[in-house]
């Protein structure tokens, strides 16, 4: 459905079409349009918008136009009928200005001039758009209501012009969770909302407006900004922001697509430990945990998908028609691209699980073990990092643990940073070069910082 970007760009090219021309009179073919009939000699003074509403001002009547789903327009000389073209206005240049519309969803309300069309409907409900509304205004009409954001961003009578494209990319841009109960969003968070939507909807409109499956603003052109869409329609795809996966869930019915890392549903921080394969990081992270804060580590969530993901296994087995994980391990080990193909498929679903667990729970701070957080470039997402660096002896110790010979260990480093470079890019570390007692105290005094 084409929202206020869209609408605007038809608004524009229609101007610049048929401005100070004259309706002669209007050939109609769907009955459901008739009011139209009475259109004779008219001139077209100018065309305003309202939200999604596009207002023909002619000498004597105010003609409304809602598009709706698939309403479009173009200007033809001796058009040649189309089956689903349903109005001709006949202009005096020998043009033909056609209404065309699929699925005839669309609506025209034909006013005389002396009705204040703001004063009825439909214009009587719609509320101010973004490029007028205050911040005030809108914390207003929000504060006391229990509906997500997304839902009251997609109703008119709130903020007109806004559907479920552009509430997808405000939001997003404005890092406030879909979800979140209207009563929540604060003065500032209002602020955000509409700084963020008037520049996403000008920049959409100096692009044409976004044509996703059917939009074409006018005479068939096609918009050009769904290149420049940040979340809605990348399910699965890496956030711009932050490198998580975006995800799509349903809000108030309507498909919506977000970053869990970028919009938080609450407050809460995500504090990412993380160092070479032999670190003790594990370690560390149970330290953490029998501290009394909720740890989440992401191999534990692999492998808990793994067993039981059925979406996930289907995925695995499609590519690698294989769930055994000793032969994927293999594949992996040997191809890099395998290897890569396996993250691809795999990552999007341990960071779903991952925000999953952390809305199921109500902590303000969660620490989770991510191994190859730098490699594969998901650092931002995480409020700060935290490197265990081990000494040679701890190293050697867990291999001999692990059974892991160095030939394996210099395999697996060959794709890994060194213990170095991760301690130069973490915000804290703890070396781990003694006793576990002596990593327990070190890792209470990184957490003073840290907490
Ligand atoms: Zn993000």
């Amino acid at each position: 459905m084409p929202e206020l970007p869209e609408v605007e760009t038809v608004r524009l090219k229609l101007l610049s079409t048929i401005k100070n021309k004259t309706i002669l009179n209007v050939d109609v073919f769907y009955s459901k349009y008739d009011c139209l009939k009475s259109i004779r000699n008219e001139k077209i003074l100018d065309i305003n918008r309202l939200g999604k509403f596009l207002i023909f001002n002619l000498e004597h009547f105010n003609l409304i136009s809602h598009l709706r789903m698939e309403g479009k327009y173009r200007v033809e000389t001796n058009p040649v009928k189309d089956k689903h073209d349903h109005v001709f206005f006949n202009l005096d240049s020998g043009e033909t200005l056609v209404y065309n519309d699929k699925r005839k969803f669309g609506v025209f309300n034909l006013f005389s001039k002396d009705i204040d069309i703001y004063k009825v409907e439909p214009l009587l409900s719609v509320g101010a758009e973004p490029f007028t509304i205050k911040p005030s205004e809108l914390f207003e009409k929000i504060h006391n209501k229990s509906l997500p954001i997304k839902s009251l961003l997609l109703d008119q009578s709130i903020i007109s012009g806004i559907g479920n494209i552009y509430a997808d990319e405000i939001l997003f841009a404005s890092k406030i969770h879909p979800l979140r109960q209207g009563k929540t969003i604060t003065l500032s968070e209002c602020e955000s909302i509409i700084d963020n939507a008037i520049r996403i909807m000008t920049n959409s409109i100096k692009n044409g407006g976004t044509t996703i499956r059917s939009f074409e603003s006018f005479n068939g052109e096609s918009g050009h900004f769904q290149g420049s869409l940040s979340v809605h329609l990348k399910e699965g795809k890496r956030c711009i922001n932050c490198g998580n996966y975006i995800k799509k869930i349903r809000v108030g019915g309507r498909g919506t697509y977000l970053c869990e890392a970028c919009e938080r549903i609450r407050d809460f921080k995500l504090i990412a430990l993380t160092g070479t394969f032999a670190s003790g990081k594990s370690t560390a992270l149970k330290i953490i945990n029998s501290l009394g804060y909720k740890t989440i580590s992401l191999d534990d969530v692999y492998n808990d998908l793994f067993i039981n993901n059925e979406k996930m296994r289907k995925e695995i087995f499609k590519h690698f028609n294989t769930l055994d994980k000793s032969i994927l391990r293999e594949l992996i080990y040997n191809e890099k691209c395998e290897n890569e193909k396996l993250k691809e498929i795999t990552h999007k679903y341990v960071f779903n699980e991952m925000f999953k667990i952390i809305e199921e729970s109500n902590e303000s701070i969660y620490f989770v073990e991510v191994p190859l957080l730098y490699e594969d470039s998901y650092e931002k997402i995480f409020d700060n990092v935290i490197a265990v660096s081990p000494s040679e002896d701890i190293e050697r110790i867990i291999m001999a643990e692990r059974h892991i010979t160095e030939e394996v260990y210099d395999k697996v480093m060959e794709s890994q940073l060194s213990d170095k470079e991760k301690c130069a890019k973490a915000d804290y570390v703890i070396k781990n070069d003694s006793s576990i007692d002596s990593l327990k105290i070190k890792i209470k005094n990184v957490l003073k910082e840290v907490v």
